[in-house]
């Protein structure tokens, strides 16, 4: 062991190296046995992952209720907000945490290391030493407020949760596998029913039990430097030393972790509730091995791969990719405990199969072994990827595949590091795997999946089941409401005024003012250098020097070249749908999901769909087709393949072939077209997606727009009627295909982008040679967003519905008005921070909204692309009073009875600057970034610095400017558009506030909602 400096505690427990480039070094100080965990990634980012080990047994959910209340302030700063305010100060936004069955993980991410270690003493303070005062816990956890209701911003989330068929089953298989005294077994997040029984006390033991020093693990992933990392650290630790010493602790997990095996088969049947009963959930479980297994857990995790990840899979072929679907979706899972569990799932699983499916997956896998079927060259290959999708996750995701390891090697690894050490030599272990003989991989799945004993639950959706818990849950308010009485109802209404008054207990300026902000030049954006083909010759750019010396083939198209270090190569063409003729537009979604997996004319030899499924497997590292980017543009359909660089010419050659020359037969749009629709309803069971999805659907005009005709909600009428076509006049369906096609492959709708280490291309222009277009005369311009608004959609006010969905017990609604439509409009960085200022976590919204359990958050978002501002409610119990409360917040702020503070205005731009950097994260977001805005957006290179000067520069007045001008319009009923879904029950609560205010607000269902408008309820 050694030390870093002189005067620090902490002592180097382990340096460990990885073959991808990052370096893992563990500390531990002696003092205090804090330990830290420090990932050295190269990124613009600093994250901090925080992390504990929380062991529960019982449903009080104390694990999750601690975690909201730890950012409601510390010992030092005991201030509710005070974390979240320093956060956007230190160049975040914000912070966040999550609670899982073993552990609580608190994280932060900021821009810079500069913000990062000024902000680490603060949230220490808040983890170690919370205030866990009784007001937090009112308005936090759980209250019944002055109308008799439960409510609190943990009961509302759970609410949110507990009913939903995924929780049900999971916590059903818990309660099966894991024994009593087993932590594994309990809801972390708390039940509903113990969350109404649970108090502080138990809150505030639970943390003087497991939130200790010694049960505390940082882990900082990006560039830090160690010194000012230990000068960061030692007044944390000084201030641990200042409370004495700590009582001993069994170090969590190692008592109760290590459960015995099932000892026989169990079969049940979960309910969970829903008006659509046609589709439901398989749940198969296994004991795993130990976690510290690592090649059986990676064989595992291959054979896996093996039977579920294509559509030439064993599981797909068997169940998915057939005429009838038996379910739309196979999938395996690993826990990560001590002990570890094997899961299968198997989604939208038709009631009438149910019942057959668990016997038919039996079959299946005893057939592979009957019959000694293991296809060996696909084996080669999926173990080639496993490999490659390590590599690639170092670059697309690497700060949270850091944590993940250290978080396993916190909670379950040997204290000497040397599982950490063993734990990142994938390399090692499926070098071994590639040695293993058919007779091993069967082995293998007998040991696992056939011979071991299971556990079979069928999720099936009831509506009697929804109505059951509705009636139920009414009653129980109501009894409590009468229990209660008149008194004690205003009794508590008044408690909880007092608890939030409590609550807002104001921060002296000082405090905000003493953290200075970094400044932006101390952050390293990741620089790109763009390229194009048949871009200047007079150049010094030595990229598109490179692409201009590949000059022998004439090249006609529209490519752009974006140089980054990657070891991949990814290849994307983005297709402008706009010249698809109308009545063809709703084939977007069959389309999309068809064109990867169709057999192919290759040089005039015919492929089979498996054979280009396995063809595609060999060739690249992950291909798929979607409608635009993260960064919107759903008008144009974007196919992308990434794959290791020496693929690169073949990967040119498949997406060739994947755009003109693969064939569609009525017997592979079948199956498509039957996944799809068995996946409409698990879809229409997501509040969120709906109410997005319906004001979707009156905003914007079908027969312009191939985002809003593919609407999962005009589907299922659609896809019945091409399934039917596809036996009696299959000829037609693939005649549209045909012209669907013809339409969107127009080599003058193509935009392609190549993304990598371009020096690296011999061939980066001339690989294209084979794409066979000869002229391309002037390109199809982008289509944006605006383009394809409907009337309701360019002039909001007229659209304001509440639609019922019974498979929810809240309510979402979306408010939309009219913003800039231009990237480069003046009033875009003021409009930016005025979000930031009203959304950051303790922002105004924050506060008053979620802090009154209006609702579990909101969000606000201005897209230039469809001019138009929109203002999400996430999950509250009634969307009115949530709206109404936005609607005070706003009209105060303009009168300015309500005062923008300085400091807020600084944190709102430096949260703002921090969502800049994060979209440039890294090498390959921050090239995607390029394209975006040279050839979508078509905004100078410089548009991201530009605005980022922009928003230094915003002042109050900008603020109130945009107040005036686009917020107070939200509340307006001529000048906005409101969709609300809800659950049956607040329905008409919802509709008589709205109308109270002067909105017309009509109640519909989800079915109404059709490609030609709004129909009459049947
Ligand atoms: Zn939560």
């Amino acid at each position: 062991m050694n030390q870093p400096n002189g005067q620090s505690h902490f002592q180097v427990v382990c340096k460990v190296p990885t073959d991808y480039g990052v370096t893992f070094t563990k500390y531990k100080s002696s003092k205090t046995g804090l330990t830290v965990v420090l990932a050295d990634i190269e990124a613009p980012l600093v994250n901090g992952y925080f992390t504990l080990a929380t062991e529960s047994f019982d449903d009080f959910g104390c694990p999750h209720t601690l975690e909201h209340l730890v950012f409601l302030g510390s010992e030092q700063y005991p201030y509710k907000g005070v974390l979240d305010s320093l956060a956007n100060r230190a160049i975040a936004q914000g912070t966040n945490a999550w609670t899982d069955v073993d552990h609580t993980c608190y994280t932060i991410a900021t821009a810079g290391s500069q913000g990062f270690l000024n902000l680490l003493p603060v949230y220490v303070d808040h983890i170690l030493y919370p205030t866990l005062t009784d007001s937090g816990y009112y308005t936090e956890v759980h209250h019944v407020n002055g109308k008799g209701e439960d409510a609190g911003v943990v009961y509302c989330e759970m609410q949110g949760c507990q009913n939903t068929g995924d929780d049900r089953i999971h916590l059903r298989m818990k309660r099966i596998m894991y024994p009593n005294n087993c932590g594994y077994r309990s809801e972390t997040g708390g039940l509903m029913e113990r969350l109404r029984e649970l108090s502080v006390e138990k809150i505030r033991g639970y943390h003087q039990n497991y939130y200790r020093s010694d049960n505390l693990c940082l882990i900082i992933t990006g560039k830090v430097d160690e010194q000012e990392l230990m000068d960061a650290l030692a007044p944390v630790e000084a201030n641990i030393l200042s409370k004495g010493p700590l009582p001993p602790m069994d170090r969590p997990w190692f008592q109760t972790g290590n459960f015995p095996s099932l000892t026989a088969n169990v079969e049940e049947t979960v309910l969970f509730p829903d008006e659509d009963e046609s589709m439901g959930t398989v749940l198969i479980a296994w004991n795993g091995p130990s976690c510290h297994d690592f090649l059986t857990l990676h064989a595992i995790e291959v054979l896996n791969t093996y039977l579920t990840d294509s559509p030439v899979s064993v599981l797909q072929k068997e169940f998915v990719e057939i005429e009838v679907p038996l379910c739309t979706d196979v999938e395996f899972h690993v826990s990560d405990h001590l002990r570890t569990t094997l899961v299968f799932t198997a989604t939208s699983v038709p009631m009438e199969d149910i019942e057959d499916m668990p016997g038919r997956f039996f079959t299946t896998l005893q057939q592979l072994v009957d019959t000694n079927d293991i296809d060996m060259e696909r084996m080669a290959t999926v173990i080639d990827k496993e490999l490659q999708k390590v590599l690639n996750t170092v670059e697309t995701d690497a700060h949270d595949t850091a944590a993940a390891i250290c978080i396993y090697d916190f909670l379950y690894g040997d204290e000497s590091g040397k599982d950490l050490q063993k734990s990142v030599k994938d390399h090692e272990y499926l070098e071994e795997l590639a040695k293993y003989t058919a007779d091993d991989w069967l082995a293998l799945l007998k040991t696992h999946y056939l011979s071991a004993p299971h556990i079979t639950l069928l999720g099936k959706p009831s509506a009697s089941f929804a109505d059951q818990l509705m009636e139920e849950e009414q009653q129980r308010v109501e009894q409590q409401r009468q229990d209660l009485g008149p008194a004690k109802l205003e009794q508590l209404q008044t408690d909880l005024e007092s608890a939030m008054t409590k609550n807002a207990m104001e921060m002296p300026d000082d405090i905000l003012e003493n953290f200075t902000i970094p400044a932006v030049s101390t952050i390293n954006f990741i620089n790109v250098i763009s390229a194009r083909n048949n871009g200047p010759v007079e150049t010094d750019n030595p990229v598109q020097l490179h692409v201009n010396r590949d000059n022998a083939s004439h090249i006609p198209m529209f490519i752009q070249y974006d140089h980054v270090r990657s070891r991949f190569v990814k290849i994307s063409a983005h297709v402008s749908a706009s010249t698809i003729p109308s009545n063809l537009l709703p084939y977007t979604r069959l389309f999309l999901k068809a064109i990867f997996s169709l057999p192919m004319d290759r040089n005039g030899v015919t492929l089979s769909y498996e054979d280009v499924v396995k063809g595609l497997g060999e060739d690249t590292l992950e291909y798929h087709a979607s409608l635009g980017t993260t960064s919107g543009f759903r008008e144009l359909a974007v196919f992308t393949i990434k794959a290791k660089e020496s693929k690169y010419e073949k990967a040119v050659e498949w997406l060739r072939d994947i755009l003109w020359n693969t064939q569609f037969t009525p017997e592979r749009l079948k199956v498509v077209a039957s996944q799809i629709l068995n996946d409409v309803p698990s879809a229409k069971r997501d509040g969120n997606s709906m109410v997005h999805e319906c004001l979707r659907a009156f905003q914007f005009d079908a027969k312009k727009s191939a985002n809003v005709a593919r609407n999962v909600l005009f589907q299922s009428v659609f896809l019945q009627d091409v399934l039917q076509q596809l036996e009696n006049n299959p000829a037609k369906v693939i005649a549209d295909m045909d012209a669907y096609r013809q339409a969107l492959c127009d080599p003058a709708n193509l935009r392609l982008h190549v993304i990598g280490n371009i020096f690296n291309l011999p061939n980066p222009r001339s690989a294209f040679k084979h794409f066979d277009v000869t002229d391309v005369k002037a390109l199809t311009p982008i289509t944006f967003a605006h383009d394809t608004l409907s009337p309701k959609g360019a002039e909001p006010g007229q659209v304001c519905y509440v639609a019922s969905m019974p498979s929810i017990e809240n309510s979402y609604a979306v408010h939309s008005v009219k913003c800039p439509k231009e990237y480069n409009h003046p009033d875009m960085a003021p409009l930016l921070v005025t979000i930031e200022l009203l959304d950051a976590m303790e922002g105004y919204f924050w506060k008053l909204i979620r802090g009154k359990g209006l609702a579990y958050s909101s969000y606000l978002e201005a897209n230039p692309e469809s001019g138009l501002l929109s203002f999400t409610i996430y999950q509250s119990p009634d969307s009115f009073k949530a709206f109404e409360q936005a609607k005070i917040v706003i009209d105060q702020l303009v009168s300015k009875e309500m005062s923008i503070e300085g400091t807020a205005l600084d944190g709102a731009k430096s949260a703002v600057i921090y969502s800049l950097v994060a979209k440039e994260n890294t090498m390959s977001r921050a090239a995607l970034q390029s394209f975006v805005n040279q050839v979508l957006r078509q905004v100078p290179v410089s548009y991201n610095r530009d605005l980022l000067t922009a928003i230094q520069a915003t002042t109050k007045d900008d603020l109130h400017r945009i107040l005036e001008t686009y917020f107070v319009n939200l509340f307006q009923p001529s000048t906005s558009n409101v969709m609300v879904v809800s659950s049956p029950s607040k329905v008409t609560e919802i509709q008589e506030g709205f109308n109270g205010c002067g909105f017309n607000m009509k109640a519909i269902t989800l079915n109404q909602v059709t490609i030609d408008g709004l129909i009459d309820a049947p």
